[in-house]
């Protein structure tokens, strides 16, 4: 089966210079090795999804509404994402949960109303570095799946992914360790069992993200249990990102 590969743009990039990049990525990107799925920012997802349209390059949004539609100024909805022909949502990213403060109550709304509109939910899970040091990696990750996936039925859960972002790891340029990630998976799938079924366990597809790089990418992504990977400044290189996503070994 081939890698799931998820750039996460986070607030970087014009319109103007994602029209540049996706011209230049979906050019380049020959789809043999990787299936990619690309988040830039909301104002670049109209240029993004019209470039992209009837290649390989799937679109993903950062963040999506809770709500489906009506008085909620500066939101974006589900629908709307869903129309422009965007195919993912990352939900529960640590930027959200510690920066806007994110219960993991909103982040199971947000996944419930993607998934109602037609949308795959990237749901992000991991540990701060005082809860790593005081040995509670295991349960913060059991707990944020538990009430992220709280209500869904288990069919729903071909359209969730989870990634495992260690936060400490995310944007420090010091990455999990293979042992450390493929704890973790194994962590997630047990979660997945106890709440659904053996079947379910296996087949959920389960993503490392924090400070991947051309260098650890082959060994991070070969892990047992992991389905790809989930790049944040990394994807924002096109030449470098084009390269794994074609050459992923
Ligand atoms: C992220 O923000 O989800 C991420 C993985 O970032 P980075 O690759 O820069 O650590």
């Amino acid at each position: 089966m081939k890698k799931l590969i998820i750039g996460n743009f986070k607030m970087n990039q014009t319109p103007e210079e994602s029209k540049a990049y996706f011209t230049k990525f979906v050019a380049g990107f020959n789809g043999n090795r990787a299936d990619v799925v690309l988040c830039p920012s909301y104002l670049s997802l109209p240029v993004a999804t019209f470039l992209a349209k009837g290649s390989p390059v799937k679109l993903g949004a950062q963040n999506v509404s809770d709500e489906e539609e009506g008085s909620f100024t500066g939101e974006v909805s589900a629908q709307m994402l869903k129309n422009l022909g965007v195919e993912y949502v990352i939900v529960g990213h640590s930027d959200r949960r510690n920066k806007f403060k994110e219960s993991d109550r909103l982040v199971n709304k947000k996944i419930k109303t993607a998934l109602k509109n037609g949308l795959k939910c990237v749901l992000c899970v991991g540990e701060s570095l005082a809860d790593r040091n005081t040995g509670k990696t295991f349960d913060v990750i059991r707990h944020q799946i538990e009430e992220g996936v709280r209500g869904l039925y288990e069919n729903e859960l071909e359209s969730v992914i989870i990634a495992y972002e260690p936060i400490w790891a995310i944007g420090t340029g010091q990455n999990a360790s293979v042992k450390d990630v493929e704890n973790a998976a194994k962590v997630i799938r047990k979660v997945i069992f106890e709440s659904y079924s053996e079947k379910a366990s296996r087949d959920i597809q389960v993503i490392y993200g924090g400070s991947l790089n051309e260098k650890n990418v082959g060994a991070l992504l070969n892990c047992a249990g992991i389905d790809g990977g989930l790049f944040g400044r990394i994807s924002l290189n096109v030449n470098l990102f084009l390269d794994i996503a074609n050459n992923l070994k």
